[in-house]
């Protein structure tokens, strides 16, 4: 049995005082593996990470593992905790609007300075000088005055200085209501083929506050502007966030199913020794996030979805009826909401009240076959 750490560490202080901590569990592997690090939660209602995480903890006590893994459930002390009578809010700081997870720190800045200092240094010289940059730089701005640092910003720095000790990082998320799909960037295709999702977002070197972006644009613009110096360089990090699928949901099956995906991926870069963890023979899609669209409500009312999420719709289609009880005897009072073109829905609106522009769905759109 592989012996589990834990540490919690601390983000914050609430209103009366109380420290807000995060428990961080850790596993060291022989050392020869690439290091890992997952995450869940960071969105209050997006509860299966957690659970996924149970289930991988049950199975990584059990396996040979040649890296170091780290592990983190309730990353955001204050989200899971932001209750709105039965339901759970969390996707954005209530006092800031301000969406948890577009709080990280780009580092992409250092990278010029970095490659002319580092031009002629050996693979291992660059990875090493540049992960202690990259750590380095977040425990700066941590270290800055406390009055310089937001409470968000405070625990994403704390998750990023711990995602940046790493070579791949899982971001646990789940839709609203949602098929599983993965964020995966371009550069790192192929691997989007060992988890067992199949729908996969594949997403440009654009930096927009999450942690997946966070933790590979800093290497992939490493990469880049190597290349523009005529060397040619892996990018040596992966990053993706997982979407497990629906919020406010716990499945502990599932989640043995979402945490064996993972495994599989893991076995795939050589993280578990002796593995028999393979990736299932199932049909992927592939969707680049500008074909990734929202589809507004057209219109006020009470929604029925009838699109079943992952399912192949054909331009034309009815996706949904709107019931506008209100003009029940002036006109149509059900009305149909179609679809223009094909596509695959992915998720949609976790209530059934709308307003004209809610988003209701989100389809891949031009669409292929990964694999
Ligand atoms: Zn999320």
């Amino acid at each position: 049995m592989n012996q589990i750490s834990q540490e919690n560490i601390q983000v914050g202080e609430i209103a009366n005082g109380l420290p807000l901590t995060i428990p961080v569990y850790r596993m060291m592997g022989n050392g020869s593996g690439p290091k890992v690090y997952i995450q869940a939660n960071m969105h209050g209602a997006e509860v299966q990470g957690n659970a996924v995480i149970y289930q991988l903890l049950e199975q990584l006590k059990q396996l040979t593992l040649a890296s170091d893994i780290t592990l983190v459930p309730y990353a955001n002390p204050i989200g899971c905790n932001q209750k709105s009578g039965e339901f759970t809010l969390g996707r954005f700081d209530p006092i800031t609007g301000t969406n948890w997870n577009r709080m990280y720190h780009d580092h992409s800045a250092l990278v010029s300075e970095f490659v002319d200092k580092h031009l002629h240094d050996s693979l291992d010289e660059i990875k090493q000088q540049f992960r202690a940059l990259l750590v380095g730089q977040t425990q700066t701005l941590l270290d800055r005055p406390a009055h310089n640092i937001n409470t968000g910003q405070r625990i994403a720095l704390n998750l990023q200085r711990l995602a940046h000790e790493a070579d791949i990082v899982l971001d646990l998320h789940t839709g609203p209501i949602s098929a599983k799909h993965l964020y995966c960037p371009e550069y790192a295709k192929a691997s989007a083929s060992y988890f067992d999702i199949e729908h996969v977002l594949l997403i440009p070197d654009e930096f927009g506050g999450a942690l997946d972006e966070a933790s590979f644009c800093p290497w992939w613009s490493l990469q880049q502007a190597f290349a523009k110096r005529g060397r040619d360089l892996p990018v040596m990090v992966e990053a993706f966030t997982v979407e497990l699928g629906s919020q406010e949901r716990i499945d502990l099956a599932e989640a043995k199913l979402d945490a064996q995906s993972i495994l599989s991926y893991l076995t795939h870069k050589e993280v578990l020794l002796n593995s028999p963890y393979q990736p299932a023979n199932i049909t992927r899609y592939g969707c680049m996030l500008k074909d990734y669209v929202a589809y507004y409500a057209p219109m006020g009312g009470m929604v029925e979805y009838t699109a079943h999420l992952g399912a192949h719709v054909k331009a034309g289609e009815t996706i949904a009826h709107i019931l506008r009880m209100e003009r029940y005897l002036s006109e149509q009072p059900l009305q149909p909401v179609h679809i223009e073109q094909d596509a695959i829905a992915i998720l949609h609106f976790a209530s059934a009240s709308v307003n004209q522009g809610t988003e209701l769905y989100k389809f891949f759109t031009n669409y292929f076959e990964l694999n």
